[in-house]
């Protein structure tokens, strides 16, 4: 009887730990990032990078379309064969409409950055709902199709509205992990030598097509990029492009040897798909008041 109880016991411990370490996997940092999984199968839905195996990288421009000078950029663009995403403001597309016509045509991801940049995390649902749905549906009256991707202004977002603003509108939310502060104006030179500098496999690069100082940096930064053979892709192709994070190769069991069969995948498996956004960002938003 006590062994049969013992043995019980020990079945269920085994049972469990699989799915203890599963639970961990699945939240690693903050759990609030996670939507339920009733709604999509995404694994997570707030992104600063993503995990690729080649060296593929993202540029974003936000805040435009600009009248002026993100044609100039859609022409270096084309002239390097690059596509890009670019999260606009309802009002700025309201005032340059053949701009991100012209941008869509080109191959580039349209992604929306709300109506007209408020502080979303300190606003009422229905106001943030407003926010998006207005710009949602200018897109989607000019280019034919609905962005899949938003970008909250100043990277602000509550914890509530990380879920509910993903199931509403089907977004998942793109943050950035390199963030030249271009908008502070430092110069081309600066915006080139922080981005190339910072840049990874993986990496979403910010910056601002409304300053004409970002346009400037463009042409030695994409240079530069490919000169260190990155890849460039939108935001979309960068999140297909995902590979799993190598729960097991990078494993470190010299370090951890004492917890043998549970410490590995709970120590290297999870943190980078949905840490580094929450590092990354939160550094980045608390510095920088103005993306
Ligand atoms: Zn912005």
């Amino acid at each position: 009887m006590l062994v049969s109880r013992r043995f019980a016991l020990i079945f269920l411990l085994l049972a469990a730990g699989p799915t203890i370490l599963v639970g961990e996997n699945s939240s690693p940092g903050p759990a609030p990032e996670r939507a339920r999984p009733a709604g999509t199968a995404v694994p997570h839905l707030v992104y600063s990078d993503v995990h690729v195996d080649e060296p593929y990288v993202a540029l974003t421009f936000d805040d435009g379309p600009h009248a002026t000078l993100t044609p100039k950029l859609l022409d270096l663009l084309a002239s390097r064969h690059i596509k890009a995403t670019f999260f606009v403001l309802g009002e700025c597309v309201e005032q340059n409409p053949q701009v991100l016509q012209r941008a869509a045509r080109e191959g580039h991801e349209i992604a929306n950055h709300s109506w007209s940049h408020p502080q979303l995390n300190r606003m009422s649902d229905e106001g943030v709902r407003s926010q998006l749905k207005r710009t949602d549906d200018l897109i989607k009256s000019l280019i034919g199709i609905r962005p899949t991707l938003f970008r909250p202004p100043y990277g602000a977002l509550t914890s509530r509205q990380k879920k509910w603003i993903p199931e509403e509108f089907g977004y998942k939310i793109i943050l950035w992990d390199v963030d030249p502060l271009d908008w502070k104006e430092p110069g081309p030179a600066t915006v080139t030598n922080r981005i190339v500098k910072n840049t990874r496999p993986g990496s979403i690069v910010l910056s601002h097509d409304i300053h004409r100082g970002t346009i400037e940096a463009m042409p030695a930064t994409i240079d530069q990029l490919l000169a260190k053979h990155y890849k460039f892709v939108t935001v979309s192709e960068l999140i297909g492009l995902a590979t799993p994070e190598p729960p097991k190769p990078p494993r470190k069991p010299v370090a951890s040897g004492t917890a043998p069969t549970a410490s590995p995948p709970a120590t290297t498996g999870m943190s980078p798909a949905a840490s580094p956004p929450t590092a990354a960002s939160a550094a980045t938003t608390t510095a920088t008041p103005n993306h």
